[in-house]
């Protein structure tokens, strides 16, 4: 499962539970992204912290681990690259690529899309406002799957630590232990929590 987890919530968890139980998968890896090209415009956590709250998150969980892979690559992170380094690391492995429906939607201006494809199948979640719209894709290597709807997102909870609001029970316990500890998410430009 690909994503910038800045932070990892609780979507992404129940994301990656569902679609582990529904195609009977023997593990995921979530896989934080060095320097997402979708997201080179913004500002994004160094991808030592993200990686680190992504480990706290999914320790309790035998069937979830993290792949470094992604932010140990130097330069912008591409998809084909994080197959082509997850399956020389599993060789005879099936792989599934785990991704929100947003993202799966843009799947056909990635690089190399052609290989994507012969690599591993997609899976797209979807959450509340999401619907993938996106025409010819193979069907046989794309599946869509309904999450049930966790409303959360990372913007979301990064803003609420911005304005001094909880993050409590969006996010896991551990993590909102680190972002305090690492007074991630705030800066000088944030908001004053609300009287
Ligand atoms: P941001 O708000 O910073 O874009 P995000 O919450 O979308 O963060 P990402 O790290 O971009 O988190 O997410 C990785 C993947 O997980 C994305 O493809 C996204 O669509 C999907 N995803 C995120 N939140 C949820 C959720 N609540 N339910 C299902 N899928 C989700
Ligand atoms: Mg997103």
């Amino acid at each position: 499962m690909g994503g910038t987890f800045d932070p990892v919530h609780h979507g992404h968890l129940v994301a990656a539970s569902e679609v582990k139980s529904r195609f009977g998968l023997d593990e995921v890896v979530f896989v934080p992204t060095g320097t997402p090209w979708q997201k080179t415009h913004q500002t994004v956590t160094p991808a030592e912290h993200r990686y680190l709250m992504t480990v706290v998150a999914t320790a309790s969980n035998p069937g979830f681990t993290v792949s470094r892979v992604d932010i140990d690559r130097p330069g912008v992170t591409y998809t084909i690259d994080t197959l082509r380094d997850l399956s020389a690391q599993r060789p005879g492995a099936e792989l599934f690529f785990i991704t929100g429906a947003d993202a799966l939607a843009q799947i056909l201006s990635w690089k190399d899309a052609d290989e994507l494809f012969q690599l591993a199948t997609f899976v797209g979640v979807t959450r509340p406002g999401h619907r993938l719209t996106v025409e010819g894709l193979p069907e046989d290597r794309v599946s869509m799957l309904e999450i049930p709807a966790l409303a959360i997102s990372s913007t979301d909870c990064r803003a609420r630590v911005c304005r001094g609001e909880p993050v409590w029970y969006l996010v896991p316990d551990g993590v909102v232990q680190y972002i305090a500890k690492h007074r991630l998410y705030t800066s000088a430009g944030c908001l004053p929590p609300q009287a």
